[in-house]
Protein backbone atom coordinates (compact mmCIF):
# COMPACT_ATOMS: atom_id res chain seq x y z
CA UNK A 1 0.00 0.00 0.00
CA UNK A 2 1.23 3.78 0.42
CA UNK A 3 3.34 2.52 3.11
CA UNK A 4 6.56 2.65 0.69
CA UNK A 5 5.95 6.15 -0.20
CA UNK A 6 6.03 7.48 2.83
CA UNK A 7 8.85 5.94 4.85
CA UNK A 8 8.63 8.98 7.72
CA UNK A 9 5.08 7.82 8.98
CA UNK A 10 5.45 6.11 11.92
CA UNK A 11 1.65 4.88 12.08
CA UNK A 12 1.13 1.96 9.87
CA UNK A 13 -1.53 2.67 7.65
CA UNK A 14 -5.05 0.92 8.55
CA UNK A 15 -6.16 -2.07 6.88
CA UNK A 16 -8.98 -1.55 4.44
CA UNK A 17 -12.39 -3.70 5.06
CA UNK A 18 -15.20 -3.44 2.31
CA UNK A 19 -17.67 -1.14 3.68
CA UNK A 20 -21.48 -0.93 2.88
CA UNK A 21 -24.19 1.34 3.28
CA UNK A 22 -27.74 1.08 5.43
CA UNK A 23 -29.93 3.97 5.32
CA UNK A 24 -32.60 4.21 7.71
CA UNK A 25 -35.06 7.17 8.18
CA UNK A 26 -34.63 9.06 11.36
CA UNK A 27 -37.95 9.91 13.40
CA UNK A 28 -37.62 13.81 14.32
CA UNK A 29 -39.79 15.98 16.16
CA UNK A 30 -39.89 19.62 16.19
CA UNK A 31 -37.37 21.03 18.69
CA UNK A 32 -34.74 18.53 17.57
CA UNK A 33 -35.26 19.31 14.05
CA UNK A 34 -34.54 23.50 14.92
CA UNK A 35 -31.36 22.05 16.68
CA UNK A 36 -30.45 19.44 13.55
CA UNK A 37 -30.99 22.78 11.69
CA UNK A 38 -28.53 24.79 13.62
CA UNK A 39 -26.32 22.27 13.54
CA UNK A 40 -25.88 21.51 9.80
CA UNK A 41 -26.11 25.98 9.01
CA UNK A 42 -22.78 25.79 11.55
CA UNK A 43 -21.34 23.14 9.11
CA UNK A 44 -22.42 25.02 6.19
CA UNK A 45 -20.83 28.05 7.03
CA UNK A 46 -17.58 26.43 8.45
CA UNK A 47 -17.31 23.99 5.04
CA UNK A 48 -17.82 27.17 3.20
CA UNK A 49 -14.91 29.30 5.13
CA UNK A 50 -13.01 26.70 4.63
CA UNK A 51 -13.13 26.40 1.19
CA UNK A 52 -12.85 30.05 0.74
CA UNK A 53 -9.80 29.94 2.58
CA UNK A 54 -8.25 27.05 0.65
CA UNK A 55 -9.71 28.33 -2.63
CA UNK A 56 -7.06 31.60 -1.93
CA UNK A 57 -4.18 28.70 -1.55
CA UNK A 58 -4.81 27.10 -4.30
CA UNK A 59 -4.63 30.50 -6.36
CA UNK A 60 -1.84 31.58 -4.91
CA UNK A 61 -0.08 28.17 -5.81
CA UNK A 62 -1.40 28.45 -9.29
CA UNK A 63 0.47 31.72 -9.43
CA UNK A 64 3.71 30.70 -8.46
CA UNK A 65 6.08 30.75 -11.29
CA UNK A 66 6.86 27.81 -10.03
CA UNK A 67 3.48 25.99 -11.13
CA UNK A 68 4.00 26.72 -14.73
CA UNK A 69 7.42 24.92 -14.36
CA UNK A 70 5.91 22.23 -12.65
CA UNK A 71 3.80 21.49 -15.66
CA UNK A 72 6.42 22.20 -18.38
CA UNK A 73 7.88 19.15 -17.23
CA UNK A 74 7.06 15.95 -19.39
CA UNK A 75 5.15 13.23 -18.55
CA UNK A 76 7.87 11.13 -19.60
CA UNK A 77 9.63 12.32 -16.59
CA UNK A 78 6.59 11.02 -14.15
CA UNK A 79 8.61 11.10 -11.05
CA UNK A 80 10.27 14.73 -11.22
CA UNK A 81 7.18 16.02 -12.18
CA UNK A 82 5.87 14.62 -8.84
CA UNK A 83 8.34 15.59 -6.69
CA UNK A 84 7.70 19.50 -8.36
CA UNK A 85 4.26 19.89 -7.80
CA UNK A 86 3.90 17.68 -4.34
CA UNK A 87 7.02 20.39 -2.93
CA UNK A 88 4.08 23.38 -4.12
CA UNK A 89 1.53 21.49 -2.76
CA UNK A 90 3.57 21.55 0.33
CA UNK A 91 4.91 25.11 0.29
CA UNK A 92 0.94 26.59 -0.22
CA UNK A 93 -0.38 24.16 2.46
CA UNK A 94 -2.78 22.42 -0.39
CA UNK A 95 -2.83 19.00 1.18
CA UNK A 96 -6.08 17.33 3.59
CA UNK A 97 -3.30 17.25 6.44
CA UNK A 98 -2.98 20.84 5.77
CA UNK A 99 -6.69 21.50 5.18
CA UNK A 100 -7.31 19.54 8.62
CA UNK A 101 -4.72 21.79 10.62
CA UNK A 102 -6.92 25.30 8.46
CA UNK A 103 -9.97 23.45 10.19
CA UNK A 104 -8.75 23.96 13.32
CA UNK A 105 -7.81 27.26 13.48
CA UNK A 106 -11.31 27.96 11.65
CA UNK A 107 -13.23 25.47 14.20
CA UNK A 108 -13.76 28.67 16.71
CA UNK A 109 -16.00 30.22 19.41
CA UNK A 110 -19.60 29.58 18.94
CA UNK A 111 -18.59 27.00 15.58
CA UNK A 112 -17.36 24.69 18.00
CA UNK A 113 -20.56 24.42 20.30
CA UNK A 114 -21.97 23.43 16.89
CA UNK A 115 -18.93 21.01 15.42
CA UNK A 116 -16.78 19.02 16.77
CA UNK A 117 -13.40 18.51 15.88
CA UNK A 118 -14.09 15.05 13.95
CA UNK A 119 -17.16 16.69 12.06
CA UNK A 120 -14.76 19.64 11.31
CA UNK A 121 -12.12 17.48 9.96
CA UNK A 122 -14.66 15.33 7.53
CA UNK A 123 -15.75 18.79 6.27
CA UNK A 124 -12.28 19.78 5.95
CA UNK A 125 -11.95 16.76 4.02
CA UNK A 126 -15.10 17.60 1.63
CA UNK A 127 -13.67 21.02 0.81
CA UNK A 128 -10.09 20.08 -0.19
CA UNK A 129 -11.57 17.20 -2.52
CA UNK A 130 -13.91 19.73 -4.20
CA UNK A 131 -11.00 22.25 -4.77
CA UNK A 132 -8.59 19.09 -5.22
CA UNK A 133 -10.49 18.64 -8.32
CA UNK A 134 -10.32 21.80 -10.00
CA UNK A 135 -6.87 21.72 -9.04
CA UNK A 136 -6.28 19.07 -11.05
CA UNK A 137 -8.26 19.51 -13.88
CA UNK A 138 -11.24 17.41 -13.30
CA UNK A 139 -13.70 20.27 -12.60
CA UNK A 140 -13.91 23.72 -13.87
CA UNK A 141 -14.92 25.19 -10.17
CA UNK A 142 -15.98 24.71 -6.29
CA UNK A 143 -19.72 25.76 -5.76
CA UNK A 144 -19.81 27.34 -1.98
CA UNK A 145 -23.21 26.17 -0.31
CA UNK A 146 -25.88 28.60 0.05
CA UNK A 147 -28.38 29.52 2.72
CA UNK A 148 -31.02 28.10 1.00
CA UNK A 149 -30.02 25.21 -0.15
CA UNK A 150 -28.06 24.57 2.77
CA UNK A 151 -25.61 22.05 3.96
CA UNK A 152 -27.25 18.45 3.01
CA UNK A 153 -25.26 15.68 4.91
CA UNK A 154 -22.62 15.59 7.53
CA UNK A 155 -20.42 12.27 8.69
CA UNK A 156 -18.11 11.09 11.56
CA UNK A 157 -14.96 9.34 10.98
CA UNK A 158 -15.68 7.14 13.77
CA UNK A 159 -18.70 5.76 15.76
CA UNK A 160 -17.33 5.97 19.32
CA UNK A 161 -17.80 9.77 19.86
CA UNK A 162 -19.79 12.83 18.66
CA UNK A 163 -22.56 11.56 15.73
CA UNK A 164 -22.83 8.21 16.49
CA UNK A 165 -25.11 5.33 15.85
CA UNK A 166 -26.40 2.76 19.10
CA UNK A 167 -28.75 -0.03 18.70
CA UNK A 168 -29.75 -1.25 22.01
CA UNK A 169 -31.86 -3.89 23.43
CA UNK A 170 -34.87 -3.06 25.57
CA UNK A 171 -36.23 -5.04 29.00
CA UNK A 172 -38.47 -7.29 26.17
CA UNK A 173 -35.82 -7.82 24.12
CA UNK A 174 -37.04 -5.43 21.89
CA UNK A 175 -34.03 -3.85 20.02
CA UNK A 176 -34.31 0.18 18.87
CA UNK A 177 -31.27 2.33 17.15
CA UNK A 178 -30.72 6.05 17.80
CA UNK A 179 -28.68 8.32 16.18
CA UNK A 180 -27.04 10.30 18.92
CA UNK A 181 -25.48 13.95 17.92
CA UNK A 182 -24.92 16.65 21.14
CA UNK A 183 -27.98 15.91 23.59
CA UNK A 184 -30.63 14.24 20.83
CA UNK A 185 -31.33 11.06 20.45
CA UNK A 186 -33.02 10.08 17.30
CA UNK A 187 -34.91 7.38 16.74
CA UNK A 188 -34.33 5.28 13.45
CA UNK A 189 -37.47 3.53 11.62
CA UNK A 190 -35.97 -0.21 11.32
CA UNK A 191 -37.83 -2.64 10.10
CA UNK A 192 -36.25 -5.32 11.89
CA UNK A 193 -38.54 -8.12 9.26
CA UNK A 194 -36.56 -6.99 6.56
CA UNK A 195 -33.27 -8.82 6.55
CA UNK A 196 -30.95 -6.74 4.39
CA UNK A 197 -31.41 -4.37 7.72
CA UNK A 198 -31.13 -6.89 10.50
CA UNK A 199 -27.94 -8.22 8.45
CA UNK A 200 -26.78 -4.68 8.44
CA UNK A 201 -27.11 -3.81 11.71
CA UNK A 202 -25.58 -6.78 12.94
CA UNK A 203 -22.20 -5.40 11.26
CA UNK A 204 -19.68 -3.42 13.24
CA UNK A 205 -20.53 0.10 12.41
CA UNK A 206 -17.50 2.25 10.89
CA UNK A 207 -19.32 5.77 11.02
CA UNK A 208 -22.37 7.43 10.63
CA UNK A 209 -23.72 10.35 8.40
CA UNK A 210 -26.71 12.34 8.97
CA UNK A 211 -28.69 13.15 5.77
CA UNK A 212 -31.12 15.88 5.26
CA UNK A 213 -33.93 16.05 2.12
CA UNK A 214 -36.36 18.11 0.85
CA UNK A 215 -39.88 16.50 1.41
CA UNK A 216 -42.35 16.54 -1.38
CA UNK A 217 -44.17 19.06 0.77
CA UNK A 218 -44.04 20.30 4.72
CA UNK A 219 -47.22 18.46 4.95
CA UNK A 220 -45.13 14.78 3.96
CA UNK A 221 -45.21 12.11 6.25
CA UNK A 222 -42.14 12.30 8.88
CA UNK A 223 -41.18 16.30 7.44
CA UNK A 224 -40.00 18.67 9.53
CA UNK A 225 -42.38 22.49 9.66
CA UNK A 226 -39.73 23.26 6.90
CA UNK A 227 -40.58 20.21 4.84
CA UNK A 228 -37.27 18.73 5.52
CA UNK A 229 -36.52 14.61 6.25
CA UNK A 230 -33.88 13.18 8.21
CA UNK A 231 -31.50 9.97 7.59
CA UNK A 232 -28.79 8.13 8.85
CA UNK A 233 -26.37 6.64 6.24
CA UNK A 234 -24.73 3.97 8.60
CA UNK A 235 -20.97 2.99 6.88
CA UNK A 236 -21.06 -0.86 7.77
CA UNK A 237 -18.11 -3.26 7.90
CA UNK A 238 -18.00 -6.14 5.64
CA UNK A 239 -20.73 -7.45 2.78
CA UNK A 240 -23.96 -6.43 2.24
CA UNK A 241 -26.54 -9.33 2.40
CA UNK A 242 -26.81 -11.43 -1.38
CA UNK A 243 -30.08 -11.98 -1.80
CA UNK A 244 -30.36 -15.80 -2.40
CA UNK A 245 -32.18 -14.48 -5.80
CA UNK A 246 -28.78 -14.08 -7.14
CA UNK A 247 -27.95 -17.44 -9.46
CA UNK A 248 -25.48 -17.21 -12.10
CA UNK A 249 -25.08 -18.81 -15.44
CA UNK A 250 -22.41 -19.97 -17.29
CA UNK A 251 -23.16 -19.02 -21.13
CA UNK A 252 -21.08 -15.92 -22.91
CA UNK A 253 -23.47 -13.41 -23.60
CA UNK A 254 -23.25 -10.65 -26.50
CA UNK A 255 -24.37 -7.30 -26.32
CA UNK A 256 -25.78 -4.53 -28.09
CA UNK A 257 -26.94 -1.44 -26.20
CA UNK A 258 -28.56 1.10 -28.19
CA UNK A 259 -29.71 4.44 -26.56
CA UNK A 260 -33.62 3.05 -26.24
CA UNK A 261 -33.35 -0.64 -26.69
CA UNK A 262 -31.30 -3.57 -25.53
CA UNK A 263 -30.30 -6.69 -27.81
CA UNK A 264 -29.38 -9.51 -25.85
CA UNK A 265 -27.70 -12.33 -27.51
CA UNK A 266 -26.08 -15.87 -25.59
CA UNK A 267 -24.40 -18.30 -27.44
CA UNK A 268 -26.97 -21.16 -26.41
CA UNK A 269 -29.93 -19.00 -24.22
CA UNK A 270 -32.27 -18.11 -25.99
CA UNK A 271 -31.96 -13.66 -27.43
CA UNK A 272 -33.96 -11.01 -26.53
CA UNK A 273 -34.98 -7.51 -27.82
CA UNK A 274 -36.11 -5.28 -25.77
CA UNK A 275 -37.11 -1.33 -25.23
CA UNK A 276 -34.36 -0.18 -22.08
CA UNK A 277 -36.78 1.24 -19.13
CA UNK A 278 -40.19 1.36 -21.00
CA UNK A 279 -41.61 1.79 -17.55
CA UNK A 280 -39.83 5.42 -17.27
CA UNK A 281 -41.85 6.69 -20.03
CA UNK A 282 -45.00 7.97 -17.57
CA UNK A 283 -42.70 9.31 -14.68
CA UNK A 284 -40.84 11.42 -17.21
CA UNK A 285 -43.86 12.76 -19.17
CA UNK A 286 -44.69 13.99 -15.74
CA UNK A 287 -41.43 15.97 -15.07
CA UNK A 288 -41.72 17.18 -18.46
CA UNK A 289 -45.10 18.56 -17.53
CA UNK A 290 -43.84 20.28 -14.03
CA UNK A 291 -40.86 21.50 -15.82
CA UNK A 292 -43.87 23.36 -18.31
CA UNK A 293 -45.74 24.52 -15.37
CA UNK A 294 -42.61 25.88 -13.55
CA UNK A 295 -41.74 27.83 -17.01
CA UNK A 296 -44.96 29.40 -16.99
CA UNK A 297 -45.16 30.46 -13.62
CA UNK A 298 -41.69 32.14 -13.96
CA UNK A 299 -43.35 34.00 -16.48
CA UNK A 300 -46.26 34.97 -14.52
CA UNK A 301 -44.14 36.32 -11.91
CA UNK A 302 -41.49 38.14 -13.92
CA UNK A 303 -43.12 39.69 -16.79
CA UNK A 304 -40.30 42.13 -16.93
CA UNK A 305 -37.70 40.03 -17.82
CA UNK A 306 -39.30 39.34 -20.94
CA UNK A 307 -40.04 41.29 -24.43
CA UNK A 308 -43.41 42.36 -26.07
CA UNK A 309 -43.00 39.30 -28.01
CA UNK A 310 -42.27 36.99 -24.53
CA UNK A 311 -38.89 35.96 -25.14
CA UNK A 312 -36.73 36.50 -22.06
CA UNK A 313 -34.53 39.87 -22.27
CA UNK A 314 -30.95 39.75 -22.34
CA UNK A 315 -29.82 39.80 -18.65
CA UNK A 316 -26.71 41.92 -17.17
CA UNK A 317 -25.09 42.53 -14.07
CA UNK A 318 -27.61 44.97 -12.90
CA UNK A 319 -30.75 43.38 -14.04
CA UNK A 320 -33.70 42.85 -11.51
CA UNK A 321 -33.38 38.92 -9.60
CA UNK A 322 -35.63 36.26 -10.53
CA UNK A 323 -38.67 36.25 -8.28
CA UNK A 324 -39.97 33.07 -6.97
CA UNK A 325 -43.30 32.71 -6.44
CA UNK A 326 -45.00 30.44 -3.82
CA UNK A 327 -46.64 28.25 -6.45
CA UNK A 328 -43.06 28.16 -8.89
CA UNK A 329 -41.50 26.82 -5.10
CA UNK A 330 -44.33 24.17 -4.19
CA UNK A 331 -43.64 22.85 -8.27
CA UNK A 332 -39.61 22.80 -7.94
CA UNK A 333 -40.30 21.06 -4.97
CA UNK A 334 -42.47 18.08 -6.56
CA UNK A 335 -40.81 18.19 -9.46
CA UNK A 336 -37.20 17.35 -7.44
CA UNK A 337 -39.60 14.54 -5.63
CA UNK A 338 -40.45 12.84 -8.61
CA UNK A 339 -36.86 13.35 -9.92
CA UNK A 340 -35.64 11.07 -6.79
CA UNK A 341 -38.06 8.71 -7.66
CA UNK A 342 -37.55 8.42 -10.89
CA UNK A 343 -33.86 7.36 -10.27
CA UNK A 344 -34.84 5.16 -8.01
CA UNK A 345 -37.24 3.47 -10.45
CA UNK A 346 -34.61 3.54 -13.16
CA UNK A 347 -31.95 1.94 -10.73
CA UNK A 348 -34.54 -0.89 -10.07
CA UNK A 349 -35.38 -1.05 -13.70
CA UNK A 350 -31.24 -1.60 -14.40
CA UNK A 351 -31.09 -4.12 -11.22
CA UNK A 352 -33.83 -6.36 -12.91
CA UNK A 353 -32.24 -6.68 -16.55
CA UNK A 354 -28.86 -7.25 -14.70
CA UNK A 355 -29.82 -10.00 -12.64
CA UNK A 356 -31.95 -11.55 -15.59
CA UNK A 357 -28.57 -11.28 -17.83
CA UNK A 358 -26.33 -12.48 -15.06
CA UNK A 359 -28.82 -15.87 -14.52
CA UNK A 360 -27.83 -16.80 -18.12
CA UNK A 361 -23.96 -16.25 -17.87
CA UNK A 362 -20.86 -15.05 -16.81
CA UNK A 363 -18.64 -13.67 -19.95
CA UNK A 364 -20.28 -10.77 -21.62
CA UNK A 365 -19.17 -8.94 -24.61
CA UNK A 366 -20.44 -5.61 -25.87
CA UNK A 367 -19.09 -2.67 -27.93
CA UNK A 368 -17.66 0.18 -25.55
CA UNK A 369 -20.36 2.82 -26.10
CA UNK A 370 -20.06 6.24 -27.56
CA UNK A 371 -21.63 8.35 -24.86
CA UNK A 372 -20.20 11.46 -26.03
CA UNK A 373 -21.64 10.93 -29.67
CA UNK A 374 -24.89 9.58 -27.95
CA UNK A 375 -25.60 12.55 -25.91
CA UNK A 376 -25.36 14.68 -28.68
CA UNK A 377 -27.68 12.77 -30.91
CA UNK A 378 -30.36 11.50 -28.52
CA UNK A 379 -29.47 13.81 -25.14
CA UNK A 380 -32.75 13.09 -23.41
CA UNK A 381 -33.55 9.51 -24.53
CA UNK A 382 -29.69 8.57 -23.18
CA UNK A 383 -30.45 10.80 -19.78
CA UNK A 384 -33.34 8.96 -19.35
CA UNK A 385 -32.54 5.68 -19.68
CA UNK A 386 -29.03 5.98 -18.37
CA UNK A 387 -27.11 2.87 -20.64
CA UNK A 388 -23.66 3.88 -18.94
CA UNK A 389 -25.09 3.61 -15.62
CA UNK A 390 -26.42 -0.10 -16.75
CA UNK A 391 -23.43 -0.48 -17.79
CA UNK A 392 -22.11 0.19 -14.78
CA UNK A 393 -24.12 -1.87 -13.40
CA UNK A 394 -23.42 -4.87 -14.95
CA UNK A 395 -19.68 -4.49 -14.58
CA UNK A 396 -19.92 -4.71 -11.18
CA UNK A 397 -22.29 -7.50 -10.85
CA UNK A 398 -20.70 -9.56 -13.46
CA UNK A 399 -17.31 -8.90 -11.35
CA UNK A 400 -18.95 -9.80 -7.69
CA UNK A 401 -20.38 -13.21 -9.22
CA UNK A 402 -16.82 -14.05 -10.84
CA UNK A 403 -17.42 -13.19 -14.15
CA UNK A 404 -16.25 -11.17 -17.11
CA UNK A 405 -17.49 -7.66 -18.98
CA UNK A 406 -15.56 -7.32 -21.78
CA UNK A 407 -16.03 -3.87 -23.55
CA UNK A 408 -14.55 -4.26 -27.45
CA UNK A 409 -13.20 -1.22 -28.96
CA UNK A 410 -15.29 -0.30 -31.76
CA UNK A 411 -13.21 1.39 -33.58
CA UNK A 412 -11.49 -2.26 -34.57
CA UNK A 413 -14.72 -4.43 -34.30
CA UNK A 414 -17.06 -2.25 -36.31
CA UNK A 415 -19.67 -4.68 -35.34
CA UNK A 416 -22.86 -2.38 -36.76
CA UNK A 417 -21.14 -2.60 -40.32
CA UNK A 418 -19.57 -6.17 -40.00
CA UNK A 419 -21.31 -9.06 -42.47
CA UNK A 420 -19.49 -12.15 -41.56
CA UNK A 421 -21.19 -13.62 -45.00
CA UNK A 422 -18.66 -11.66 -46.94
CA UNK A 423 -16.23 -9.88 -44.25
CA UNK A 424 -17.26 -6.37 -45.68
CA UNK A 425 -17.75 -3.55 -43.94
CA UNK A 426 -20.68 -1.62 -44.74
CA UNK A 427 -21.90 1.27 -42.75
CA UNK A 428 -25.61 1.94 -42.60
CA UNK A 429 -27.39 4.73 -42.34
CA UNK A 430 -29.52 5.05 -39.38
CA UNK A 431 -33.04 4.61 -40.23
CA UNK A 432 -31.95 1.20 -41.73
CA UNK A 433 -32.86 -1.28 -38.76
CA UNK A 434 -31.71 -4.66 -41.05
CA UNK A 435 -29.08 -6.10 -41.62
CA UNK A 436 -29.44 -7.45 -45.78
CA UNK A 437 -26.79 -8.23 -47.49
CA UNK A 438 -26.24 -9.52 -51.31
CA UNK A 439 -24.66 -12.28 -50.15
CA UNK A 440 -26.64 -13.91 -48.58
CA UNK A 441 -26.76 -13.27 -45.00
CA UNK A 442 -30.10 -11.88 -43.62
CA UNK A 443 -32.35 -9.92 -43.10
CA UNK A 444 -31.99 -10.27 -39.53
CA UNK A 445 -32.67 -6.81 -37.20
CA UNK A 446 -29.28 -5.25 -36.61
CA UNK A 447 -29.20 -4.73 -33.27
CA UNK A 448 -29.55 -8.29 -32.93
CA UNK A 449 -27.03 -9.41 -35.50
CA UNK A 450 -24.30 -7.16 -33.86
CA UNK A 451 -25.24 -9.20 -30.72
CA UNK A 452 -24.85 -11.93 -32.73
CA UNK A 453 -21.71 -10.83 -33.79
CA UNK A 454 -20.07 -10.06 -30.29
CA UNK A 455 -21.03 -13.09 -28.52
CA UNK A 456 -18.67 -14.96 -30.74
CA UNK A 457 -15.57 -12.80 -30.78
CA UNK A 458 -12.90 -14.56 -28.65
CA UNK A 459 -11.63 -11.36 -25.73
CA UNK A 460 -8.99 -13.61 -25.23
CA UNK A 461 -7.76 -13.69 -29.13
CA UNK A 462 -8.11 -11.02 -31.94
CA UNK A 463 -10.80 -8.61 -31.31
CA UNK A 464 -11.64 -8.33 -35.28
CA UNK A 465 -13.77 -10.37 -36.19
CA UNK A 466 -13.56 -12.66 -39.45
CA UNK A 467 -15.90 -14.20 -41.49
CA UNK A 468 -15.07 -18.11 -40.58
CA UNK A 469 -15.64 -18.07 -36.91
CA UNK A 470 -18.91 -17.11 -37.63
CA UNK A 471 -19.68 -19.76 -40.08
CA UNK A 472 -21.36 -22.94 -37.55
CA UNK A 473 -22.50 -20.68 -34.95
CA UNK A 474 -24.89 -18.82 -37.60
CA UNK A 475 -26.62 -22.00 -38.48
CA UNK A 476 -28.04 -22.38 -35.48
CA UNK A 477 -28.45 -18.58 -34.22
CA UNK A 478 -30.56 -17.20 -36.88
CA UNK A 479 -33.75 -18.89 -36.11
CA UNK A 480 -32.91 -17.72 -32.33
CA UNK A 481 -31.95 -13.88 -33.56
CA UNK A 482 -35.66 -13.99 -35.55
CA UNK A 483 -37.66 -15.71 -32.82
CA UNK A 484 -36.77 -12.57 -30.66
CA UNK A 485 -37.67 -10.04 -33.12
CA UNK A 486 -41.12 -12.51 -33.49
CA UNK A 487 -41.62 -11.73 -29.59
CA UNK A 488 -40.67 -8.67 -29.54
CA UNK A 489 -43.15 -8.05 -32.85
CA UNK A 490 -45.66 -9.73 -30.47
CA UNK A 491 -45.57 -7.12 -27.79
CA UNK A 492 -46.21 -4.60 -30.34
CA UNK A 493 -49.49 -5.90 -31.18
CA UNK A 494 -50.27 -5.73 -27.48
CA UNK A 495 -50.34 -2.52 -27.24
CA UNK A 496 -46.35 -2.19 -25.64
CA UNK A 497 -44.72 1.17 -26.88
CA UNK A 498 -41.34 0.04 -28.18
CA UNK A 499 -38.22 2.62 -29.71
CA UNK A 500 -37.87 3.06 -33.37
CA UNK A 501 -34.49 1.53 -33.63
CA UNK A 502 -36.22 -1.84 -33.02
CA UNK A 503 -37.54 -1.73 -36.54
CA UNK A 504 -41.06 -2.63 -35.17
CA UNK A 505 -43.93 0.07 -35.84
CA UNK A 506 -44.97 2.06 -33.14
CA UNK A 507 -48.36 0.38 -31.08
CA UNK A 508 -51.70 1.10 -32.33
CA UNK A 509 -50.20 0.81 -35.84
CA UNK A 510 -51.22 -2.29 -37.00
CA UNK A 511 -49.31 -4.84 -39.21
CA UNK A 512 -50.55 -5.97 -42.21
CA UNK A 513 -52.94 -9.08 -41.53
CA UNK A 514 -53.25 -10.29 -45.13
CA UNK A 515 -52.07 -9.73 -48.80
CA UNK A 516 -54.28 -7.32 -49.34
CA UNK A 517 -53.33 -5.26 -46.80
CA UNK A 518 -50.06 -5.61 -46.95
CA UNK A 519 -50.24 -4.26 -50.41
CA UNK A 520 -52.08 -1.80 -49.67
CA UNK A 521 -49.89 -0.41 -46.97
CA UNK A 522 -46.95 -0.63 -49.86
CA UNK A 523 -49.20 1.87 -52.02
CA UNK A 524 -49.52 4.02 -49.35
CA UNK A 525 -45.70 3.87 -48.45
CA UNK A 526 -44.44 4.20 -51.91
CA UNK A 527 -46.42 7.54 -51.95
CA UNK A 528 -43.96 9.13 -49.35
CA UNK A 529 -41.05 8.09 -51.15
CA UNK A 530 -38.97 5.05 -50.26
CA UNK A 531 -36.61 6.49 -47.29
CA UNK A 532 -39.46 7.26 -45.53
CA UNK A 533 -41.23 4.00 -46.30
CA UNK A 534 -37.80 2.17 -45.22
CA UNK A 535 -38.31 4.09 -41.81
CA UNK A 536 -41.50 2.78 -41.02
CA UNK A 537 -41.73 -0.50 -42.05
CA UNK A 538 -42.00 -3.53 -39.87
CA UNK A 539 -41.21 -6.60 -42.33
CA UNK A 540 -37.40 -6.85 -43.27
CA UNK A 541 -36.57 -5.57 -46.85
CA UNK A 542 -36.98 -8.06 -50.01
CA UNK A 543 -34.40 -7.58 -52.46
CA UNK A 544 -34.07 -8.76 -55.92
CA UNK A 545 -30.40 -11.00 -56.55
CA UNK A 546 -27.20 -9.48 -57.11
CA UNK A 547 -29.24 -5.89 -54.99
CA UNK A 548 -27.64 -5.24 -51.65
CA UNK A 549 -29.25 -3.06 -49.21
CA UNK A 550 -26.46 -1.31 -48.53
CA UNK A 551 -26.87 0.82 -51.61
CA UNK A 552 -30.13 1.78 -50.72
CA UNK A 553 -32.46 -0.13 -52.10
ZN1 LIG B 1 -22.36 -10.03 -46.83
Amino acid sequence: MGSKKHPQQSTPPKKKTPTFLLELPLEVEAGEAARLRGHLEAGRQFYNAVLSAGQRRLRQMRADPAWQAARAIPRTHPQERRAAFSALREQYGFSEYAFHELARALRVSWLAEHLDAVLAQTLATRAYRALNRVCVGNARRVRFKSRGRGLSSIENKRNDTGLRFVVQTQDEGRRTGYLLWHNDQLQALIDWDDPVVTHGLGQRIKYARLLRRRASSPRAQGADSEGERYYVQLALEGRPLQKPEHIRGSDTIGLDLGPASIAIVPRHAAARLEPLCAELRPDARAIRRLQRRMERQRRAANPEHYDEQGRPKKRGKRSAPWKQSRGYQVTRRRKATKERKLAAHRKSLHGRLVHQIVAVGHTIITEKLSYKGWQKRYGRSVGLRAPGMLIDHLRRTVASTGGTLHEVPTRSTKLSQFCHGCGQTVKKPLWQRWHQCACGIGPVQRDLYSAFLAAYLDPAADLTPSCAQYVVPWEGAEARLRAAHERAQERAKEGQVLPRSMGIPRAGARLPQSRSEATQELLFLSRRGNVEAWKHRSEPPVLEPGESSAVGA
